[in-house]
């Protein structure tokens, strides 16, 4: 028997790899501080399990394909807080951002059709385009510019007659690179010129450290090319809740992801009615957590900074950080870190860069950070990390 082309070009996640080391270096006792994944340890808003508790429906039913109508009523009050007027019929909601931007590919792509993403990029987005028969045209950036990608020459050179879409992240998982407006404005006039959508996955709009949340929404002159990805798991730290959204004025779009919402027949109906109730949280929610996301970036920044041989920017938004060291190898340092470091029973994992990157070999010597820890162990963290940096080149040196 055989498999789908479609699913031999998905990659599995590169931070499984290193799992079964991770286990075996607990079971020696070694305590991991995990700056792998992006999993927030903030608390969820306890409006959401309320919200499900005090649910009174004898018959758990199947929600109307495009979500519960109240559930789209929050959304669209809260873009309009931003200053963004939408219909309701220009929102589906999702199981997670996640459904979001594969009914968004499967709607856009045809068999061997290009989208233009700036790299490194969020790894989901290559098994996401991959199913839907698409391929990512990356534009290539560096840590020594901050990962900045928006010039109109490093762009328009990758645009062919295959091209049907830019997909930009702001902030960037796995940069943290935060774009500014005007050059959201250029990425749109881009988009509008050559007649193709603008997929903006701004799913950590709410965690930007220096200057005041946006969103591409509010471009008037572009509402046919915009296509929004929305998501409850990293505004309200509530990651297991699966729900999301598809925004877009582009009435032919929102037909097409209407017919995978409809087949698919409905986004869970608690998870929504908990969702929901969300929407109601005090605005002293966001700039509490904003403000603790913003005391472990300082941390975090100050001390990678100090690493001799370390290239990183600093980081503007979300919670990542991506930094390039002085080795070749990233996942050899890895294995390193679990299978010969330890710093007082202790060692760290974090998730090597090559998997966000669409250019074979790319990103080699980098990493990403996910500052998800508290400051205490994230500055802990990272002084295990500078010393495991040191005795890594040290055995290299010897060699
Ligand atoms: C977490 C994440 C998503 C989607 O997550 P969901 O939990 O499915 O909403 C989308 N894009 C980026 C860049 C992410 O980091």
């Amino acid at each position: 028997m055989k498999l789908s082309k479609k699913i031999e070009n998905c990659r599995l996640s590169p931070i499984r790899k290193f799992y079964p080391y991770a286990v075996e270096a607990r079971q020696r006792g070694i305590f991991i501080h995990a700056l792998n994944i992006g999993q927030p340890d903030i608390h969820t808003p306890a409006a959401y399990v309320e919200a499900i508790r005090s649910y009174k429906e004898k018959v758990l039913s199947y929600a109307p394909s495009p979500g519960i109508p109240s559930m789209i009523e929050a959304v669209r009050n809260y873009y309009a807080r931003l200053g963004v007027q939408y219909d309701p019929s220009d929102i589906v909601i999702t199981t997670g951002g996640s459904e979001a931007l594969l009914m968004a590919f499967l709607s856009i792509l045809d068999e061997g059709c290009e989208i233009i993403v700036p790299e490194p990029f969020y790894p989901n987005y290559h098994t996401f385009i991959s199913m839907a028969g698409g391929v990512i045209r990356p534009i290539t950036t560096s840590p020594e510019d901050g990962y900045r990608y928006a010039e109109r020459n490093r762009i328009e050179p990758l645009i062919n007659e295959k091209t049907r879409a830019i997909l930009i992240t702001n902030p960037g998982n796995p940069t943290g690179t935060f774009l500014h407006s005007d050059e959201v404005r250029l990425l749109a006039d881009i988009a509008k010129e050559n007649n193709l959508f603008l997929i903006c996955d701004e799913v950590y709009r709410e965690f930007i450290y220096d200057g005041a949340m946006t969103t591409a929404a509010i471009l008037e002159d572009v509402q046919e090319h915009l296509v929004m990805i929305d998501s409850v798991s990293k505004r309200f730290s509530a990651c297991g809740a699966r729900i999301g959204a598809l925004i877009s004025r582009n009435k032919a779009l929102i037909e097409g992801a209407t017919k995978i919402a409809q087949a698919r027949l409905s986004v869970a109906t608690l998870d929504q009615v908990g969702a929901e109730a969300l929407y109601d949280v005090d605005s002293s929610y966001f700039d509490a957590t904003r403000e603790e996301y913003r005391r472990r970036r300082d941390v975090c920044y100050a001390k990678m900074k100090q690493i001799p041989g370390v290239v990183v920017a600093e980081p503007k938004g979300a919670f990542y950080m991506m930094a390039k060291l002085p080795i070749d190898d990233a996942e050899d340092f890895q294995l390193f870190l679990l299978n010969e470091f330890d710093d007082n029973g202790e060692t760290v994992m974090f998730a090597p860069g090559s998997g966000f990157y669409a250019t074979e070999g790319a990103g080699r010597s980098e990493i990403r950070l996910a500052y998800v820890l508290c400051t205490e162990q994230l500055s802990r963290a990272l002084d295990v990390l500078a010393k495991g940096l040191e005795a890594y080149l040290k055995k290299k040196e010897k060699k």
